[in-house]
């Protein structure tokens, strides 16, 4: 082990991660004049690719192939469970497909119906400055205006719906759903990016920060470990391999903030024993792990008697709490797309289509039953532990999915569209890479791991940034909540630093 000086980490955050929400957390602290090391697992060209957008199209894209995760991976729960991931500066933002919808005040409210191990310990309006505050970074295109179950975010490009949508509309609201253009990432935007995706975070969010002198980023460093110190009653240090050389550098710092996705965050924290935390750090009542979750996912595409518009793609809000039970609900998002716009050009009607597709997001309910753990069996290849992932979807998530796809028609019928469902299929666990809750939040450490500050209730100079803090799921895509997260988590690590309490 290669024991770094502690005089160069007394005063620094380490970041672990250069997703969205480390990213997001890198750049505010560096930002609020901190000193931040950043531990990056991917190597310094892992993240090459090119990303040619002309206003809002994608007309060209060079990324390398995702691939899922099974070498040390033990599946135990649904056996079709899958776990895609991308060590790479950006992670997932490498591919992603930049929809950016907030959660709603519904969103933190849904699950207190359920009792209490499903209440968030904090609500809309806490969050709202930090979703105010990330999204400027996003350049959103999409509606400026609140609809029930989507509040509008702070859009650059406001983009209005089609005729036909505008109708379906406003037979929507009637029931008290909304159709609203889904908010994308630099939607409206003609840009180049040396990047797989016209957002990657790191390329966006992280290199930019370069510029403070406050910023110090190593790549290929796989943090295995963070080293509890029980005299302080804090973490003094973040061991990490620095996978060339395969040499173990003990990094010394004053606040570590774990960033990693939700199941490496997870697995990190789990590794991380000590005598006073033989189960993982912070993890003093057994909750670690559980209540993982992931979005059930329906495919579905519908043949029309007419064209549709899908520019701007049309966003398909959930029903209200009182039209639905607790924790179950969906949404859909209508595709979009180059290969789409080709298919439109070649029928003779640009931008509409005699068919339309859409994603159907769900939500399950968090169950301890579904959970990470380590795998002593297996061996990752930093030399840690392997993993068991074991969650399955519950019956009454079809049943959420099957009534959104079922309104949706219902919506699409009653404008004269005559819609006649081609295709539905429901994907298997993992597919929509939407993984969360595993280390949640709540306000007792019964039932959750974190504070409503994002610290582990134990090791207060712990923040954990990324959706592995969810206490339940919500039927919206989780990057914009868990980077308006990170970034409330930062500020407060901040003060915290500033006043000494760390
Ligand atoms: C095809 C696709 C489409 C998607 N579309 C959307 C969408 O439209 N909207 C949306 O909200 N979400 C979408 N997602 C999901 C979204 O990309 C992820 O939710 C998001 O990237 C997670 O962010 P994160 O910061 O938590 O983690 P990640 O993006 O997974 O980043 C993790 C980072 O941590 C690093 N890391 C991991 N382990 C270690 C370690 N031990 N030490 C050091 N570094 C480590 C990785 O290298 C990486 O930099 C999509 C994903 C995919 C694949």
């Amino acid at each position: 082990m290669h024991s770094e000086s502690a005089s160069n980490g007394r005063d620094t955050v380490v970041v672990i991660g250069t997703g969205p929400t480390g990213a997001t957390a890198a750049l505010l602290l560096t930002k609020a004049g901190v000193d931040v090391t950043v531990l990056e697992a991917g190597s310094r060209s892992a993240a090459l690719g090119v990303t040619a957008r002309i206003a809002g199209v994608t007309v060209f894209r060079l990324h390398r192939p995702m691939r899922a995760r099974t070498s040390d991976v033990k599946i135990t729960g649904d056996p079709s469970t899958v776990l895609y991931e991308d060590l790479a500066p950006g992670g997932l933002t490498n591919h992603w497909s930049c929809a950016v919808p907030r959660f709603s005040h519904d969103d933190f409210l849904d699950g207190e119906r359920a009792g209490e191990a499903f209440t968030w310990p904090l609500r809309y309006e806490d969050l709202a400055p930090w979703y105010d505050w990330v999204e400027p970074l996003l350049a959103i295109s999409g509606s400026d205006e609140s609809v029930p179950q989507l509040p509008a975010g702070k859009v650059r490009d406001v983009r209005n719906l089609g005729p036909m949508w505008k109708r379906i509309a406003t037979a929507a609201q009637a029931e008290g759903q909304a159709v609203v253009p889904v908010p994308y990432v630099y939607g409206l935007r003609t840009t180049l990016t040396l990047s797989g995706t016209v957002f990657n975070s790191f390329v966006r969010l992280v290199k930019p920060a370069l510029g403070s002198g406050r910023l110090k980023i190593r790549y290929g460093m796989r943090a295995t470990r963070l080293e509890w110190a029980g005299s302080a009653k804090r973490v003094e240090a973040v061991v990490a391999r620095d996978m060339a050389t395969g040499t173990d550098h003990r990094i010394p710092c004053r606040a570590v903030v774990v960033a990693a996705g939700t199941v490496n965050t997870t697995k990190l924290l789990l590794q991380s024993t000590s005598s006073d935390f033989p189960e993982g750090l912070g993890n003093a009542e057994g909750v670690l792990g559980k209540y993982l979750h992931d979005h059930p996912l329906g495919k579905l595409i519908v043949d029309l008697a007419e064209p549709l518009g899908f520019q701007p793609a049309a966003y398909v809000t959930r029903q209200s709490l009182e039209r639905t039970p607790p924790l179950y609900a969906a949404s859909c998002l209508q595709w979009s797309g180059v290969q789409t716009l080709y298919r439109s050009i070649l029928q003779g009607h640009p931008g509409r289509l005699k068919s339309a597709g859409f994603s159907v997001f769900g939500t399950m309910a968090p169950s301890p039953a579904n959970f990470v753990a380590l795998d002593p069996d297996t061996t990752s290849e930093d030399g840690s532990p392997g993993l068991v992932l074991n969650i399955a979807f519950p019956k009454e998530s079809e049943t959420a999915l099957a009534a959104a796809r079922d309104r949706l028609v219902t919506l699409l019928d009653g404008v004269g569209l005559r819609p006649r469902v081609n295709l539905w299929t429901i994907d298997s666990v993992g597919s929509a890479i939407h993984y969360a809750g595993s280390c949640r939040m709540h306000a007792s450490p019964r039932f959750g791991m974190l504070d409503s500050w994002s610290r582990l209730h134990a090791v207060p100079n712990v923040v954990v940034a990324d959706s592995a803090a969810f206490t339940t799921c919500s039927e919206k895509n989780p990057v914009l909540t868990a980077m308006a997260l990170a970034a409330r988590a930062s500020q407060r690590l901040v003060d915290d630093l500033r006043a000494g309490n760390i």
